[in-house]
């Protein structure tokens, strides 16, 4: 079980109060950038709502009576979650929901169906939900969680309860960290993470886990080649690390260069802390305008990406790397 999510807390004042008004909406929509834990509040929330020691105050469930035990095994027929397979919400999942299970709470406290990424509910899934959402029932409460309200058809938007959730600080990312049940053991690491993740905790832990940090260090090692003889062919063996490039090799360049362009126009906080001798090196080697066209490039790439495009690598890194390099003018 995850540790409690710190933050947020106009978010779990309005739903406290809501509760003990005795005035929950039928559905919510948890919405806000991805990563700050809207699922994880959803679930806390609907574990505290059926808590038989609830603690309002501090946003806390109890975790050992019979509601909680079973929400921990992941058996609590009250706390229902939904979730994508395979890139969907199929009809077939939401007909299984309306079929199999009781959508009256069995414990006669509150049954909540918390369905994740609801934008990709498929178009034969919304209707069957559209219409279990417009016939309220007493206690029972869905929360559809989705990063990108604009995926939601206006009928499903216009039946939920809005909830926004903004960025997590950065003390709350670092605190996170560092109570993960495996803790990162390098402070510049936890520190790269906490400046990496504009708030967003799942960008922290992606950019940190272990085998990430292995393609960061193949990155760096072909950065620090580069840097000294330029050739890519030279650097062959390294690029091997990541054939395909993914969004998370386009973060770690991206991360990169903008601690080059802090360092060129002396604004801002570098993210790489452990790599600032090289961030230096490059801000000295290139001009502003090479660094902001790497920046793009990178943003280029990263659109691709995000359309499910297959990206070359080679193209990948001439475009990034080899087009801004001054010494190849
Ligand atoms: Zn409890």
């Amino acid at each position: 079980m995850q540790k409690n999510i710190t933050g947020h807390d106009k978010q779990k004042r309005i739903l406290s109060a809501a509760v003990k008004n005795n005035k929950l909406a039928h559905a919510y929509l948890f919405t806000g950038r991805d990563g700050v834990g809207k699922k994880t509040l959803a679930l806390e929330f609907a574990r505290l709502v059926n808590c038989e020691n609830p603690d309002y105050q501090n946003f806390r469930a109890c975790a050992v009576c019979v509601s909680c035990v079973k929400q921990t095994q992941g058996l609590n027929p009250d706390i229902l979650l939904v979730q994508a397979e395979k890139n969907s919400i199929k009809r077939e999942q939401i007909a299984e929901l309306l079929n199999s299970n009781s959508l009256s709470s069995i414990f006669n406290k509150y049954k909540f169906v918390i369905i994740d990424e609801a934008g990709k509910l498929s178009r034969e899934a919304v209707p069957m939900l559209l219409k279990t959402i417009e016939e309220p029932l007493e206690r029972r409460v869905f929360i559809l969680v989705e990063a990108n309200p604009a995926l939601l058809l206006n009928t499903i938007r216009s039946r939920c309860q809005t909830v926004k959730f903004g960025p997590l600080t950065l003390a709350q990312v670092k605190e996170f960290l560092l109570a993960k049940e495996e803790p990162i053991e390098d402070a510049n690491i936890i520190e790269y993470g906490v400046r990496v993740s504009d708030g967003s905790v799942a960008k922290a832990l992606e950019l940190t886990g272990v085998k990430a940090l292995e393609l960061r260090a193949a990155i760096f090692t072909m950065l620090e080649a580069y840097y000294k003889n330029r050739l890519l062919l030279e650097v062959k063996a390294v690029k091997k690390n990541f054939e395909n490039v993914t969004a998370v090799v386009t973060d770690y360049f991206s991360s990169f260069i903008y601690d080059v362009l802090k360092v060129k126009t002396g604004q801002g906080l570098i993210c790489n802390v452990d790599k600032e001798e090289l961030v230096k090196k490059y801000a000295q080697l290139l001009p502003l305008e090479n660094i902001m066209t790497m920046l793009s490039e990178i943003d280029a790439s990263r659109s691709v990406i995000s359309r499910n495009r297959i990206l070359n690598q080679d193209l990948v890194l001439n475009n990034i790397l080899v087009k801004g390099d001054i010494r190849n003018g």
